[in-house]
């Protein structure tokens, strides 16, 4: 696929984010593409921007510069189609606390031209809240499944997730969460889900986008990652000559106390014989790139 083909058929597609809150910038030329199908996790510190980013993607934040393509569509003039084809759990659960669940959700029934009535059914007794009880009543944790169910009940094709376990108990994230997963991996769904909580993504994501300074420091698919990065070090002019033969990136660098470096590279075209360095782990690659 040329890179201009994968713009094209990109299910997301931002170009140049900028975007300041007064004279605090979160998002600084950012560029990235979501792919159909991608199951990406979005991982960043607290404050880095991740919340930012994710409603500018929806077209709920506008940016002072850039742009923003949802099918192929700019996401300001997206149409109730495209719309419907969009699934948002916002971090601050949006229920109508008033509402029991029952009613909250023939409510949504009523505005999508789709709706799996089995799959809704299905989830509400595995995931075991109770039907009749006014919303404002269930725990953090059974609300933010309830707004789960919602956003998964008409089937989309791009389902983002802001923080979506936070407030289940650390036991039960990583596992909830594969569960999700696995609920839309047989449509083919693009799902972006943001975290800052690593064992999120163990066995979850398949790809990690890290958000660092307000644009995406690094994509790819997260054992890819492990596989291909290593920690070297050694005097500037050693790792610059290592650079020019080996044709690694650089992800970071960092001074040592004697004088010479740290760096932090990535062999895209896996690693060459004898080349050494020790391998990371998902931690050290979340202390270096966010
Ligand atoms: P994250 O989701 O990664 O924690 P956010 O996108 O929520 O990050 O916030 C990024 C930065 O922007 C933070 O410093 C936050 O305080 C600031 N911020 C977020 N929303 C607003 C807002 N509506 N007005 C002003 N500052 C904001």
């Amino acid at each position: 696929m040329s890179a201009n083909e994968t713009t094209t058929s990109a299910v997301v597609n931002l170009q140049g984010l900028s975007l300041s809150y007064g004279a605090q910038p979160v998002l600084q030329g950012l560029d990235w593409q979501l792919q159909p199908g991608q199951v990406i996790g979005l991982l960043g510190r607290n404050g880095a921007g991740k919340t930012t980013l994710l409603e500018t993607l929806l077209g709920l934040r506008e940016p002072q510069a850039g742009t923003v393509q949802l099918f192929g569509q700019n996401a300001a003039d997206l149409d109730d189609t495209g719309r419907a084809r969009i699934g948002y759990v916002p971090q601050q659960n949006d229920l109508f606390e008033g509402f029991t669940p029952d009613q909250l959700l023939s409510y949504f029934k009523s505005f999508y031209p789709r709706w799996n009535e089995a799959k809704v059914e299905g989830l509400m007794s595995r995931w075991d809240i109770a039907r009749d009880k006014p919303i404002a009543k269930l725990s953090g944790g059974q609300q933010q499944r309830l707004s789960i169910i919602r956003a998964l009940a008409h089937e989309p094709d791009l389902l983002v997730l802001d923080e979506p376990v936070a407030s289940l108990d650390p036991a039960g994230r990583r596992d909830f969460l594969r569960e999700l997963v696995e609920q839309v991996l047989d449509r083919g769904t693009t799902v972006v889900f943001s975290t800052h909580i690593l064992s999120d993504l163990e066995r979850v994501a398949f790809n990690v986008a890290f958000l660092k300074q307000g644009r995406i420091a690094l994509q790819a698919p997260l054992d890819e990652l492990l596989d291909e990065v290593r920690v070297l070090s050694g005097s500037s002019a050693e790792l610059q000559a290592l650079i020019a033969a080996q044709g690694m990136q650089v992800l970071s660098r960092s001074p040592l106390e004697d004088g010479r470096e740290r760096w932090l590279v990535r062999f895209p075209q896996g690693l060459p014989a004898g080349s050494g360095g020790e391998r990371v782990n998902l931690e050290d690659l979340f202390m270096e790139m966010t």
